[in-house]
Parts: C-alpha cells; structure tokens; sequence
C-alpha cells in the first residue's frame, strides 16, 4: 500500500539474459532488485532452457516474491523478469508479468512489457475477433492488459514453420505506442523498443552472455559491460548465434525527458547522458534563474538530491541534509492503525530540528504532481522551527497526463492545471498559496530540456507542454479530458 500517494508512479522495469552456464534466474532477480523503483506491485521470472519455458510471478516486491528455493527451482540458458506498476489493466495476479503463452505450433512464450500502448483498443478488437480474447480477458488467463493482449497476438502468429521471430516482424509494425518488449520462446532473447524510443533500453555484455535492461544499473549489479542503447525500431535476438539486429521501423525520436528529470535512477546513463549529472546541472540552472537568499539548501530525499547539489554548488548557499527518509516505509503490505495515518508524512520524511530550526530553507523536489506531500512538508519544516521555506522543483509545472507509461493523475488532480490557462508565473503563484510556501519557482522546460544533453526535437515533454509526440489514445476517458480542453483553448 502507498502511503502517500502524491507522486508520479513509474511505470515498469524489464530485464532479459542470454547467459548458458550461468544462474540467469538469479542474474534476473538482482537486476530487477536494481529495477525496483520502476515498479513495485508485482515481480517475475520466465526461465527457459530449450525444452521447457517456466514463468514464477506474483504481487509484491521482488524481495517478497522470490526466495532462495524458488529461484534453485528456476534453471535454464535464458531468462526475463518484469517489476511492475499497473499502468494498463489491474493490480491482480494475472497481470503480472511475464505473460506466457502456447503458440498453435506448440511453442511456449513469455514476454514482458515495460510502456502504455496508444492503439491498444484496437489491438484488443482484433484480438477479439479473432477470438483470443474474451470479454473477461485473455483466455484463460483473465487478463486485462495491453501486455496481455500483444502477448495472445504474438503467439497466434505462430502457425506450423513460423518463429517468434516471424510474429515479432509481423506484429511489432501495427503496435503503437511506448513500448520495450523483452520476449523469449526458451531459446533465444528477443528485445524491441518502439519506434521513438521513449523508455530506455540497454545492452550489456557479460562473458558469455548478454544482458538487457531498462536501464544501465541493471547492467551494472549484474557485472555487465554496457555495449550500446537499443535504437527506437529496433528488434535484437541474441542466443548462440550471438546478437542480431533488425529494424522494424523509422520514426522521429521522442525519448521521455522525465526519465532524466524523475523515473531514472541517478546512476543511470540514457542516450549517453548520465541521469545524475542531467539532475545536478537542472539545480544549476534552477539557482540561475530562480535565485533565492537563504541559510541553507536541501533535498527532499532522495529524487530531489542531486538537483540540491547543483543549487547549492551555483549559489554558494552550503548543502545539508534536513530531512531523513525511511527508505522501507514507504510501501508496506501491512496498513496503518488511524492514529499512524494521522502521522501521514512522517511515516516516511522526519525533519532534522537542529539542522533547520531559526534557518532560511531553499527545499529541492523533483516535481509537483498533486502538491498534498509539498503542503504537508511545508508544515512539518515550520514546525521544526524553520524561519521561511523556499520551495524549488527541479521540472517544470506538470500540467497534463501522461499516456506513454507513467501514472501521474486525471488533468483535474494535477496542481498545475488548476490554473492551466495563466501564465507559468501565475499558476506558480497559486501553487505557492496552496502549499503555503515563502516562494516557489520551477526550472523552465527549456532547462530541463538543455540538462539532458538531448535535442529537443527527439524528446517527449508532453506533460509539461500538452504537445503528444506519439499522440493521444482512443477510448481513454482523460485522452478525452485533453482533446476538449486543447480544443477550448
Ligand atoms: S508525457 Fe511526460 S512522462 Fe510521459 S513520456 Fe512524455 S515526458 Fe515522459
């Protein structure tokens, strides 16, 4: 259970391995522990070795669902595992991936999906006409989500002398959408990411095998070299035959910027461009064009360190720590008596008395979703006898939803829309009113942009801008929300 819902959610973590001779299930088990913050509802593991296929899933965290005995029980040359945070279809246990299918040749399937597709009622017409899929879900496994979907789709497409590799080159083209597909048929490691690349993928050598993961931490717990990013379009297999390549299609990029700005762990390089340093030079910026006189500057920990870094480093005002964070609080299975819910933040975030009390506070965050934590915040800092607290967030206002794979709100829940049609000066104002702050300021989006090293041109922004890059789904209720308030504007 969150305990404090006020943040964006992640949206997945997937990890493959092509490694014989190896523990691949449990190289897939502690790359998706360095995956975690991608995703923390459900975890699991498909294990093949060239004759059998098995899938071990379950909700919960990784930790909870796998132990020791599980993972001696999973053996074989290849593997994927998934960590994931319900962007598309429920938090049951038929969603957790990987989803596992039986082609009508006989082959057994396993995928895994980190992303949200935009064409999915589509996908899930056909499926259904082609009778794949029930109303309930998928047959036989009940499932409701696009992963699920793409999964039965895939499989169906392996008629007698067609591969999974034959499925993918047909399939991938008519999938539309933010997707990273890690696919196995127990043999060889299928990985896709879609055509503008909007979440990350990396290929990582080990000796004697290969690793693919969302991001290059997972590469590194793992002991893996990082050899390159997958290119948006492209699909690699990788088994004894080594690795190849193919393009299944060419479209501009739209890489997420938030995945600097937010989703990424800092130790993290994307597109060559470390998510750590991207972070540290957004403060930067944020101090330049939001200067504040104040005692001291401080994170709330730990997405808002590295952009406290940067302030600190450019305005000369010192750093510390004013914050403490339980680190394991923050989802727990087990919920709170009412009193402890009263404590709400504080589960979670204690102040530092001695390090704020009769101070001038510049507090770093990452971004402003909903503003219920900031406003809470704010009053505990007070109470810990801070003189003024001056709030700066390191991305812009996010003013509009995301359909390509993070769950941040409905338009209305989202702070900065309550104000969409003022300038940015104007809804900060009434941001700052809300959560009670001395001052607030966000960084641009042209500075968030230039901290990632990225043109602007390959990047998705559009929960700061409204402009869709991959554009908006059909049959979604807030897609709806969005073309009729871009229409009134
Ligand atoms: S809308 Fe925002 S969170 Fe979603 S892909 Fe684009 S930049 Fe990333």
């Amino acid at each position: 259970m969150d305990l404090e819902r006020d943040t964006p959610r992640e949206e997945c973590g997937v990890f493959g391995i092509w490694a014989p001779g190896e523990d691949v299930s449990k190289m897939t088990y502690f790359g998706l522990f360095a995956l975690q913050h991608r995703g923390q509802e459900g975890a699991g593991i498909a294990v093949g070795d060239r004759d059998n296929l098995v899938v071990f899933k379950d909700t919960g965290l990784v930790s909870q669902v796998f132990d020791e005995p599980v993972l001696e029980a999973l053996q074989g040359d290849v593997a994927i595992g998934h960590t994931r945070y319900s962007t598309a279809g429920g938090n049951e246990w038929e969603n957790v991936q990987p989803m596992f299918r039986t082609a009508p040749n006989g082959t057994d399937i396993a995928l895994a999906h980190n992303g949200n597709l935009t064409n999915y009622m589509e996908l899930q017409r056909e499926a259904i006409e082609k009778k794949l899929i029930s109303a309930n879900g998928v047959k036989g496994q009940g499932s409701s989500s696009d992963t699920a979907v793409v999964s039965a789709l895939l499989a169906d497409l392996m008629t007698e002398g067609r591969t999974l590799a034959d499925a993918a080159r047909e399939l991938l083209p008519r999938v539309q959408g933010a997707f990273c597909f890690m696919v196995t048929d127990g043999r060889t490691l299928y990985a896709a990411r879609d055509p503008h690349g909007v979440r990350p993928l990396s290929l990582g050598r080990l000796d004697g095998g290969w690793v693919v993961a969302s991001e290059t931490c997972a590469l590194d717990i793992v002991g893996a070299s990082f050899v390159r990013d997958i290119e948006p379009g492209e699909m690699v297999a990788i088994d004894e035959s080594g690795v190849r390549s193919e393009r299944f299609a060419e479209t501009p990029r739209a890489h997420c910027v938030f995945e600097y700005v937010y989703v990424a762990r800092p130790d993290s390089v994307i597109e060559g461009r470390s998510v750590n340093e991207s972070r540290i030079e957004i403060g930067r910026r944020l101090s330049k064009v939001n200067p504040v006189e104040a005692d001291l500057v401080m994170p709330v920990p730990e997405s808002g360190t590295p952009a406290a870094i940067g302030y600190a480093e450019a305005s000369g005002i010192p750093f510390k720590q004013g914050l403490m964070k339980n680190a394991y609080v923050g989802r727990t299975f087990i919920q709170p008596s009412d009193t402890l819910r009263q404590l709400g933040l504080r589960l979670k975030l204690n102040p530092v008395r001695e390090v704020i009390e009769g101070k001038d506070l510049v507090v770093v965050d990452d971004s402003i979703v909903r503003g219920n934590t900031q406003r809470k915040l704010i009053r505990m800092l007070r109470e810990a006898g801070a003189a003024s607290v001056h709030v700066r967030i390191a991305s812009p206002p996010v003013k509009w939803p995301c359909f390509y794979g993070i769950d941040f709100a409905s338009p209305g829940e989202l702070i900065a829309n309550h104000g969409r049609t003022d300038s940015d000066e104007a809804i900060s104002e009434s941001i700052r009113t809300m959560i009670g702050a001395d001052s607030l300021a966000f960084v641009p989006l042209e500075d968030t942009i230039a901290a990632s090293n990225q043109p602007a041109e390959n990047l998705c922004a559009a929960c700061f801008s409204g402009t869709y890059p991959l554009g908006l789904p059909d049959g979604n209720p807030n897609a709806d929300l969005v073309r009729r308030i871009q229409k009134d504007a």
